[in-house]
C-alpha cells in the first residue's frame, strides 16, 4: 500500500458502513440523510462551482435558504443542452480540472458532452453500489469469491473500468478481491461470445440493455451450448419486457437492472420483486416533471429531474434526464423502504417532430410496440419530415406479416396523411457509436439530418 493510500482506504471503509442494510432504513431516516447531504452540497455549490454562485447572487438566495430537497426547485431546471454548451460553468474548482476523472458520454439524445467526477465520490459509489451487490450476493448464497464476465463495446474505456482505475490510485485493494472479472466485447462474433463464456463460467453476467435482444435472442433461435450465469445484471438503457420474460422464463436467469446515467451512477436498482426501481433518494432527490416545468400528480408520468448529492466535479442540481417515468405509490413486498420508481419510458428518447404542428411523443411510439407479443427490440428513424424507417426484432416464429400490418395501422393512426413508414424485419439493430441502441431517433433542429450515426447507418 502506498502512504497516499491509506487515507482513500480508510474513506472508502468509513463509506462501506451499512451500506448493504440502507435500503431498509425508515424513510424518515433517509430524508434526514437526504436534507444534511442538500445542505452540504448547497454551501459546496456556493463557493466552488460558477453557475451556482451566479444564479444564487441572481435569484437573491443564500445557500443558507436551502433546506431540504423541495428547496432545490427554486433553481432553474437545467438542460443537457445547456451543460452541453458550457459544461465548465458547472464544474468545481476546488481541485484542478486533471485531478478528476472526465467521462465521455456519446448520449443516445445525440449530445455528446463530457463530465467530471471526483475520486471521494467515486469512492461513495463503489460503497453505495453495496445496496444493490447485496441482491446479487443473496441470489449467488453469499460465496467467498465469484466469477462475473462484463460485456461492453470498448471495456477498456467503459466507466465502470475508468472507475476502477481512479479507485485504485486512491485506495488499496487486497490482490484477491473475491471478484474476478472476465471483459468481452459487443462487437465480437456471438459465437465467440459464447466459447468464451463456456470456458470462464462465470456467476453474473453484466451486460447494457440493449444487447439482451441480440445475444439472448441468439441462443433461443440457434439453441447453442452456452453456460448461463445465475444472475444478469444490467444498466444503462431499459431492455423489452418480452425480452426480460424470455430471459427469466425461458432460460431461468434472474434478472437484475440499474437505473443509472453518466450524470448520477447510482439513481436505483431493481429488486427480486421485479416491478421498478428503488431510489437511492438521499444521495440523489428525484422529482418528476411535465414539459413545463411543474411537478405532475402522483401516480402520473412525467420527466425525471434530478440532482447529484454525491459528485463534486461536475456539480448538477435540479438536471433534466431526458426519462419518462412514474412514481410507484405500494411499498414494495420486499421490505425495502427506499422509494420505487417505474421501469423507465422511452428512454434514449427524441420526439418525433412531423411538421405542421404534429408531434409523436416517444411514449406514445413505444406503446405502439410494447402492446404487441413477440417484439424483442425496435427502433424507429425519421428520415425526413414524412418519412419512418422502422427496424424491428422479433422472436422466431412470430408472423411478421401479422406485426407489420398492426404497426402500420398504429403509424398511421398516430401520424395522420402523409407520412410514409417502412418498416423492416432485422436480426440486429445497429447501435450508435457510444454503443447505444435508441428506440426513436429524431431529426436534428439544426441540420434536419437523423440526430445519431444510427440512422445514417439505416438510411
Ligand atoms: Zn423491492
Amino acid at each position: 500500500m502506498r502512504p497516499s493510500q491509506l487515507y482513500g482506504s480508510a474513506y472508502l471503509a468509513s463509506q462501506l458502513r451499512g451500506q448493504s442494510r440502507y435500503p431498509f432504513r425508515p424513510l424518515t431516516a433517509v430524508l434526514a440523510d437526504q436534507s444534511r447531504r442538500v445542505r452540504a452540497m448547497v454551501a459546496y455549490a456556493y463557493r466552488y462551482v460558477p453557475f451556482y454562485r451566479e444564479t444564487l447572487d441572481r435569484l437573491g438566495l443564500r445557500p443558507q435558504d436551502f433546506r431540504t430537497a423541495r428547496d432545490l426547485e427554486r433553481l432553474p431546471v437545467i438542460e443537457t443542452e445547456a451543460y452541453q454548451r458550457d459544461p465548465d460553468r458547472f464544474l468545481s474548482t476546488a481541485q484542478p480540472r486533471e485531478a478528476y476523472l472526465a467521462i465521455r458520454t456519446s448520449g443516445s439524445s445525440g449530445h455528446p458532452r463530457t463530465l467530471y467526477h471526483d475520486w471521494r465520490g467515486v469512492a461513495q459509489n463503489a460503497a453505495h453500489a453495496e445496496r444493490d451487490r447485496a441482491l446479487v450476493a443473496d441470489l449467488l448464497g453469499h460465496p467467498r469469491s465469484y466469477r462475473e464476465t462484463v460485456i461492453k463495446r470498448t471495456p477498456e474505456s467503459s466507466t465502470p473500468h475508468l472507475v476502477q482505475q481512479m479507485l485504485r490510485r486512491h485506495v488499496w485493494f487486497p490482490t484477491r478481491m473475491g471478484i474476478e472479472r472476465q471483459y468481452l466485447r459487443t462487437l465480437d462474433p456471438l459465437e465467440t461470445i459464447v466459447a468464451q463464456l463456456n470456458e470462464f463460467r462465470p456467476h453474473v453476467l453484466h451486460v447494457n440493455g440493449s444487447y439482451l435482444a441480440l445475444f439472448f435472442g441468439y441462443l433461443h433461435r440457434t439453441g447453442a451450448a452456452c453456460h448461463l450465469p445465475r444472475v444478469l445484471t444490467y444498466g444503462s438503457e431499459g431492455a423489452s419486457e418480452t425480452i426480460r420474460r424470455l430471459i427469466m422464463d425461458e432460460f431461468g436467469v434472474p434478472v437484475l437492472s440499474a437505473y443509472q446515467t453518466t450524470e448520477a451512477f447510482k439513481l436505483g436498482f431493481e429488486c427480486d420483486q421485479h416491478v421498478g426501481y428503488h431510489l437511492n433518494l438521499d444521495l440523489y432527490p428525484l422529482r418528476l416533471v411535465n414539459s413545463e416545468g411543474q411537478a405532475v400528480p402522483d401516480g402520473e408520468t412525467g420527466e425525471v429531474v434530478i440532482s447529484n448529492l454525491v459528485n463534486r466535479a461536475t456539480v448538477l442540481l435540479n438536471y433534466r434526464l431526458n426519462d419518462l417515468a412514474h412514481l410507484i405509490p405500494e411499498p414494495c413486498p420486499c421490505g425495502r423502504t427506499l422509494p420505487l420508481l417505474s421501469f423507465l419510458q422511452g428512454r434514449g428518447r427524441d420526439f418525433l417532430d412531423l411538421g405542421s404542428g404534429r408531434v409523436l411523443h416517444p411514449a406514445l411510439v413505444d406503446g405502439l410496440f410494447t402492446n404487441q407479443e413477440g417484439i424483442w427490440q425496435y427502433q424507429v428513424v425519421q428520415k425526413s419530415r414524412s418519412q419512418l424507417a422502422v427496424a424491428v426484432l422479433v422472436a422466431p416464429g412470430v408472423n411478421q406479416e401479422g406485426v407489420r400490418s398492426k404497426l402500420l395501422t398504429g403509424f398511421r393512426e398516430a401520424c395522420g396523411e402523409g407520412v410514409t413508414i417502412e418498416i423492416a424485419f432485422v436480426d440486429r439493430i445497429p447501435s450508435t457509436p457510444g454503443g447505444k441502441v435508441p428506440p426513436v431517433v429524431g431529426l436534428s433542429p439544426d441540420t434536419n439530418e437523423p440526430t445519431t450515426a444510427t440512422g445514417a447507418q439505416l438510411s
